[in-house]
């Protein structure tokens, strides 16, 4: 039961919500029903205004925008002048159609003969007494009323700031009637505050003319207070016919003006209460000749539509009713006559017609050109920004494609560097070798054919030691030239040709990744190889310094000769001078010892052994003489003297012989041999130095590579800058692109706010 009346009561409160919600809503929609057609002009106007206002801040922003673009220097034009001047023009213009949009009003202009109650009909209108009436007409002044946000009302005459305070309604025709200044046809503007007028509030201006009979400067009233209204309320006296001057006002109007809102009130019409008999007819006859007015003779309005503009009113019974109720007395007091709430009924019309027509038409004239303009504004600017954007699009595709394109060469370049010095570094290496094992080979073949070039060497000979001094210098440098000299002619051609060949294949392959103007002029920057010569410095005299000729006579079967023979001449001199010490003497230094393979020093054991052997023969022979004689008398004996006579006769001979053929010549051949030999071992010893030594040029190519390379980087460098610069564009493309995108959404966002505008209230009931 509990949870029964748990349900019961949440369902009824459902329902009580339900209908609050229901009387809210058909509040709201009588609120909408009742409310003033007027204020279709002025949210038309409010929403127009703030669209404007919408509009000339996204110039403001387009046009800085543009400007900041079209100043970029760091980018191609993607704006051009004329565009920034044209977006620039806008501003204000712009800001001048938003001024005169926020002065908007609706105008209706009041025209009739006087006393037709003109002055009634707006008074009845605004529900007061504003308007002085029942006196005439006292000036030939319009009276132009309008709203004021204060609460005082007073009257602003035409060229002058000056307010001139009104109370009352007699305080303004008393004010009228003493100002002498005013002109005929001249305005008065009688302020009135909104806050006693609904009308007012909503942007109404009315304005009350002296009558059409008073004047004959038609076409300048016409020209100065028509030109704007957007309807004219034809004041007519129901106890009388139009008269030509009213018609022939409206045909002036109608002329200038393309179809005029035209309202024909028929005033007075309490008047025919007093002859009910003659009412419908007197009302037919007024309703045809109006009729015939309005869609005849001026064309304004359909047929169906007349009765729509033609009404018959009293607007005195209205004002007092209305005055009287606000007063707070019962409308319908006071003697009034028969059929007043019909009468009261019809200004209600009339008012409820001329409110909607009079805010669809001024929303229409004061603001469809202006939408117009707006449109085409947004719509160029649209079009502007669109152009901004494929512009840049196509600027930012063209430093895409560039960046790449960038990139892969200095891909291709890191590559082909990486490949190209591998390649060069292993020719150079096998370009080395090469020039390594020729030289030395040359060098060894000049080695063993040193004989003829010291043989071809021809100068004095003398022992003397100033001569061999001067002798040996020139011998020097006559075998420094000859070794050159062959040693070029023996490699130089095959060497040339191959460094050529390698330079040249080091230069094609790298000509490609060289920047274009370094491209043109490779061919200058590294000179085609000269012909390979050899270039080192065989330093003969210091190599060859510490040479000792022996060139004192020595038999050839004396006992330093033989022992020679045998054992060689270093471990002879040993021998013969008993040295028995096993440390080997220090090396004579040569010039280039530094660098040089050092002197084999390995022990030769066997011969040191020999030698020791012999010297300690010899020291025991020398020891024991004894046992030569000895030794003697035993071979005396076997041999018998004549063939020891014999035998020391013929070495005696030959001892002669050689002593006598020891000449200078003998001397100088004696000097070269020893030379040859003492040269040819010490320059074998630097063969291979001088092979590696003399590579220079080859090393030349190893630097002119290097060379090369750095014109690559210089390459790799403008190639990084080019990425750098292309990425600045790039984001410098991509912000500007997505600022184009979004102000180009936003004019076309102002566009469809403008159709919006226009589909809501400018085409409405076309
Ligand atoms: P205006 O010169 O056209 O502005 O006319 P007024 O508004 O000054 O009115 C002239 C006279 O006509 C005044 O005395 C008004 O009281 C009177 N009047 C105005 N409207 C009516 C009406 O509807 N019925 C009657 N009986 N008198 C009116």
């Amino acid at each position: 039961r509990y949870a029964l009346t748990q349900k019961w009561l949440l369902l009824t409160g459902t329902v009580n919500g339900l209908f609050s919600l229901l009387s809210v809503c058909s509040d709201r929609l009588m609120a909408e029903v009742n409310a003033s057609p007027l204020k279709h002009f002025v949210t038309a106007k409010k929403k127009i205004n703030g669209i404007f206002e919408q509009l000339a801040a996204y110039i403001k922003e387009s046009s800085s925008f543009l400007e900041d673009t079209h100043k970029n220097e760091e980018l191609d034009p993607v704006t051009t002048e004329e565009q920034v001047q044209e977006v620039h023009g806008y501003l204000s213009k712009v800001a001048g159609i938003g001024e005169v949009l926020a002065r908007r009003h609706m105008k209706c202009v009041f025209f009739g003969r006087t006393s037709n109650g003109k002055s009634s009909v707006i008074n009845a209108m605004l529900c007061d007494k504003v308007l002085p009436s029942g006196i005439g007409h006292t000036t030939n002044c319009f009276l132009r009323v309008e709203g004021t946000d204060g609460n005082e009302s007073f009257l602003l005459t035409e060229g002058s700031e000056e307010r001139k305070s009104i109370k009352t309604v007699n305080q303004l025709a008393h004010a009228l009637h003493q100002d002498q200044d005013l002109d005929a046809g001249s305005l008065v503007c009688v302020m009135w505050p909104k806050a006693k007028c609904a009308l007012l509030r909503d942007d109404l201006v009315l304005v009350d003319s002296p009558g059409i009979d008073v004047t004959t400067e038609l076409d300048s009233w016409i020209d100065k207070f028509c030109l704007d209204a957007d309807v004219f309320v034809l004041v007519a006296n129901s106890e009388s016919t139009l008269m030509q001057t009213e018609k022939s006002f409206f045909h002036k109007v109608n002329e200038r003006l393309s179809s005029p809102n035209i309202f024909i009130l028929n005033n007075r019409w309490d008047a025919s209460a007093s002859e009910p008999e003659y009412m419908e007819e007197v009302r037919r006859q007024h309703m045809d000749r109006c009729t015939s007015f309005l869609v005849d003779e001026l064309g304004v309005v359909d047929r169906a539509q007349a009765g729509d503009r033609i009404f018959f009113v009293s607007a005195k019974e209205v004002l007092q009713a209305r005055v009287q109720k606000a007063q707070g007395m019962p409308e319908a007091g006071g003697a009034l006559a028969e059929g007043f709430q019909a009468r009261m009924f019809e200004f209600q019309n009339f008012e409820r017609r001329f409110e909607e027509c009079i805010s669809q038409s001024a929303v229409k004239t004061k603001f469809e050109q202006h939408t117009v303009r707006a449109k085409q504004i947004s719509e160029t600017l649209r079009l502007i920004m669109d152009s901004v954007h494929v512009a840049a699009q196509e600027q930012r595709i063209h430093c895409l494609e560039t960046r790449e394109e960038r990139q892969d060469r200095m891909e291709f370049i890191d590559k082909q560097l990486d490949l190209l010095t591998l390649d060069c570094k292993s020719k150079i290496k096998r370009i080395t070798e090469e020039v390594e094992r020729q030289v030395s080979n040359a060098m060894a073949e000049e080695i063993r054919r040193l004989s003829v070039l010291v043989d071809d060497f021809h100068m004095d000979f003398h022992p003397s030691q100033t001569v061999l001094k001067v002798y040996k210098n020139e011998l020097h440098r006559h075998i420094e030239e000859g070794l050159g000299r062959n040693m070029s002619d023996r490699c130089s051609t095959a060497i040339t040709a191959a460094l050529q060949t390698t330079q040249t294949e080091m230069i094609d392959g790298l000509k490609p990744l060289l920047p274009g103007p370094v491209r043109e002029q490779v061919d200058k920057l590294v000179p085609r190889q000269q012909i390979f010569s050899l270039s080192y410095d065989l330093a003969c005299d210091k190599l060859c310094s510490d040479f000792q000729e022996d060139i004192g006579f020595h038999f050839s079967l004396g006992w330093t000769m033989l022992v020679n023979r045998f054992l060689g001449p270093k471990n002879t001199r040993r021998a013969l001078m008993g040295y028995n010490d096993q440390v080997p003497r220090p090396m004579a230094l040569t010039p280039v010892s530094t660098s040089m393979p050092p002197f084999p020093q390995s022990s030769m054991t066997q011969e040191e052994l020999m030698v020791s052997m012999v010297t300690g023969l010899a020291s025991l022979t020398s020891r024991t003489s004894m046992g030569i004689i000895v030794v003697g008398g035993v071979i005396w004996k076997a041999v018998g003297w004549r063939l020891i006579a014999l035998s020391v006769g013929l070495y005696g001979l030959l001892y002669v012989y050689e002593r006598l053929t020891w000449t200078t010549k003998a001397k100088e051949r004696a000097f070269k041999r020893q030379f040859v030999d003492y040269a040819s071992e010490k320059l074998q010893l630097i063969v291979s130095y001088t092979g590696s030594n003399c590579s220079h040029q080859v090393q030349e190519l190893a630097g002119t590579f290097a060379q090369l390379c750095q014109q690559v980087d210089v390459t790799r460098q403008n190639l990084e800058d080019d990425i750098t610069d292309m990425n600045t564009k790039i984001e410098l493309l991509d912000a500007l692109q997505s600022k184009a995108k979004l102000l180009r959404n936003k004019a076309g966002w102002l566009d469809s706010e403008l159709n919006m505008f226009t589909q809501q209230y400018l085409q409405q009931g076309r």
